[in-house]
């Protein structure tokens, strides 16, 4: 007989998993509920929120029996803010349960039980590790707030820290957010789609020092743009460049078309590997810079060069893991489809005296097979596709031209097992994967594979 589960029950049950978003799962008669803030072999005491047919949710109200595992989170609006989801687990505990996950989709969806997961290579320090953080601001009882959405929703969590980004982006988030205020500019109001600040967007060089601070504004007249300008250098004398971005859209979608460069030279450097790039504000770039490393050099390591290779980057952003790779390989050919972020690769190789890359912008399913077709022939390629994975026109072109080895990078287990499948059906045989924790504290895994052609 099945209990059937009502909303706003008290409930008492144990946790017998987590879900790939860091919730714990318990079954009340086989119905599995939802429980974020839960922790797999706890006994917990929680309240039914909502059910649907086949699943519920629940919200944590006490932890009868804890988890060894369990650690006190230090940020104040954790759990409610949806960037971190599993701060309550201990961070040996976190690695284990990521190199889970990755194991777990290689069994059951890419069917490769016997292809070794090491274990997940995690940080040091696992805090203040991001370079980039992106803060919704918005008008809420006639002030300014601004933090982070509260999960699952686009109300904003007023926050003064987040401890996985640096203080400088605390201090400038705080800033702006006081000096709107004082100046009556408004921030933006989704519903009535007015006010004039959206978001504010801070990127950090960690070698560099150097702090980009964009602001995505509404409208392109900025009221008061000099004071506000003086507001960000008065805390931050390190800021090197001041941008606006203008969105006029309504849309979830951060940055718009039009960049503006208030201060500086509208650019970063960072350094990786004691490779040089420059990186501009709707270029994408890794977030976390000492674990960015790990993940280039197991790339690396797994693309095997000897000098004479010619090889691909598909996927390659500004150019970053194309550059580590033309120090071994006779060539490297890299494609991505932000024509910005192309126009970044190129100056960063040449800066750092590359005369073996070639980047073209465009899809890489569209790019690829064009210089397949032109006669060109490569010995090794690398994807570092973005969540759903390589597009399956790429995967087919992988397979009719079969390049002898692949490095598959991957920010998403369920896409990287569904591709790997493929490309095993087509002949390919994934040797390992290294999972690299690139997102301490969240529950988001990235890993590097290796593939042979049989
Ligand atoms: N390898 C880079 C970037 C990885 S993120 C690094 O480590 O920094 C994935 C990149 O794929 C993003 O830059 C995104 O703009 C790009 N992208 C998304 N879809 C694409 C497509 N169809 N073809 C080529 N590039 C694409």
């Amino acid at each position: 007989m099945t209990y059937a589960v009502q909303q706003n029950d008290r409930l008492t049950a144990e946790i017998i998993d987590l879900t790939h978003d860091g919730a714990g799962v318990a079954k009340i008669g086989g119905y599995p509920l939802f429980i974020p803030g839960a922790l797999p072999g706890e006994t917990v005491e929680f309240k039914v929120t909502k059910t649907l047919k086949k699943y519920g949710f629940g919200k944590l109200l006490n932890v009868l029996e804890a988890s060894e595992s369990r650690v006190e989170p230090p940020c104040p609006v954790f759990p409610e803010c949806g960037g971190c989801q599993i701060q309550h687990l201990s961070y040996d505990g976190q690695l284990e349960r990521k190199r889970k996950m990755v194991r777990d989709v290689m069994d059951r969806i890419a069917k490769l039980p016997d292809v070794p997961v090491h274990p997940v290579k995690g940080m040091e320090h696992p805090w203040r590790y991001r370079n980039k953080s992106q803060i919704p601001y918005a008008e809420r009882d006639g002030k300014v707030v601004a933090g982070f959405f509260r999960s699952g929703t686009h109300s904003i969590m007023d926050t003064e820290t987040c401890l996985i980004q640096s203080t400088e982006a605390d201090v400038v988030m705080r800033t702006i957010k006081h000096g709107l205020h004082e100046l009556g500019i408004k921030a933006y109001d989704e519903h009535k789609d007015k006010g004039f600040l959206r978001h504010v967007v801070i990127r950090t060089g960690k070698a560099s020092g150097e702090t980009m601070v964009v602001l995505v504004t509404r409208k392109r007249k900025f009221p008061q743009r000099d004071a506000v300008v003086s507001l960000i250098q008065g805390v931050l004398p390190d800021v090197t460049s001041i941008i606006q971005n203008v969105n006029d859209r309504k849309t979830n979608v951060i940055m718009g078309d039009e960049t503006i460069p208030l201060y500086g030279p509208g650019v970063i450097t960072d350094e990786i590997g004691g490779i040089r790039f420059e990186i501009s504000a709707r270029s994408f770039y890794q977030i976390n810079p000492d674990q960015t490393e790990v993940l280039y050099s197991q790339a690396l390591e797994y693309a095997n060069l000897t000098g004479d290779e010619s090889v691909i980057d598909a996927y390659c952003g500004i150019g970053t893991i194309s550059l580590f790779l033309a120090k071994k390989a006779k060539e490297v050919y890299g494609v991505e489809i932000v024509p910005q972020a192309i126009e970044d690769a190129k100056r960063n190789a040449e800066v750092n005296g590359f005369a073996n890359t070639h980047f073209e912008a465009g899809a890489a399913e569209d790019v690829i097979p064009r210089w397949y077709k032109d006669g060109k022939r490569f010995d090794v390629l690398v994807v570092d596709p973005p969540r759903k994975g390589c597009d399956e026109h790429l995967l087919r072109t992988i397979l009719d031209y079969r390049p002898k080895r692949i490095v598959y990078v991957s920010c998403n287990p369920a896409t990287l097992a569904r591709d790997l499948r493929i490309l095993e059906d087509g002949g390919y045989r994934t040797k390992e994967v290294q999972p690299v924790d690139m997102f301490p504290q969240s529950s988001h895994v990235e890993a590097v594979t290796w593939l042979e052609l049989n």
